[in-house]
């Protein structure tokens, strides 16, 4: 997060992240913060009363930013949660590791669980870096060309149409005519037409809900 896009917004001061490590809020002198899994089962779980120490000094009562618990059971992450957090005050991203959180806490501190998709990584810190990669470039001066936020993928459940730049021609493969023909209308239409075939193709659950809403 630290170079790029981001990068630079983060050195204007546009944005700004505070890390916390649960550890310092661990138990005892050698800061425990898991233990067993009630019932039994391999693995380590994240102590409750650890857990909210650490959200309580991030998070204080009356925080008005969104808690967020990265979890693989949690709502996927969609461009709109995406839209509405850069629109807000900011974010509070709780990241779990071993087995996961114990449950307590994720209902007492209202913890909204966000998945960045059907994979089990080992921790939610990578999580987390989606998110904010995702939630930065939608700040506002933080995109260099900020049209280009609008038509992008799933801006409107469709994938984005192909991109081709120079040279016209490569390895014999040349760009589509209708790209440098001049005109608007058939670059829009050529446009829209392969972002719906895409979808078609590769997304079936996207091309259902935007043939609905049409
Ligand atoms: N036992 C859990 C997986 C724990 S993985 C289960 O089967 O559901 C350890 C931590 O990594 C989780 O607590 C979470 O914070 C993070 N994590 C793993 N996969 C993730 C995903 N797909 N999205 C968001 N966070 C994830």
């Amino acid at each position: 997060m630290g170079i790029s896009l981001a990068g630079r917004a983060l050195e204007r001061g546009d944005w700004d992240l505070e890390t916390v490590a649960i550890r310092e809020f661990g138990e005892g002198r050698h800061r425990v913060v898991d233990d067993t899994p009630a019932g039994g089962s391999p693995g380590m779980v994240l102590r409750a009363d650890v857990l909210a120490r650490a959200i309580d000094h991030a998070s204080p009562a009356g925080d008005e930013r969104p808690r967020i618990l990265l979890s693989p059971r949690g709502e996927p992450l969609r461009q709109p949660l995406v839209r509405e957090l850069s629109a807000g005050p900011g974010v509070v991203l709780v990241c779990g590791r071993f087995e996961g959180v114990d449950e307590r806490v994720i209902e007492r501190r209202s913890l909204r669980e966000v998945s960045i998709g059907d994979v089990v990584l080992s921790g939610g810190e990578i999580a987390a870096l989606v998110l904010l990669d995702a939630v930065v470039r939608l700040l506002p001066g933080v995109m260099g060309n900020s049209g280009s936020g609008e038509t992008e993928s799933f801006e409107g459940d469709l994938l984005e149409h192909p991109h081709y730049t120079r040279p016209a021609v490569w390895e014999g493969m040349a760009i589509p005519p209708v790209l440098t023909s001049g005109h608007h209308g058939a670059v829009e239409r050529w446009r829209q037409a392969e972002s719906e075939r895409l979808t078609r193709e590769r997304r079936p659950d996207l091309w259902a809900r935007y043939s609905r809403a049409r």
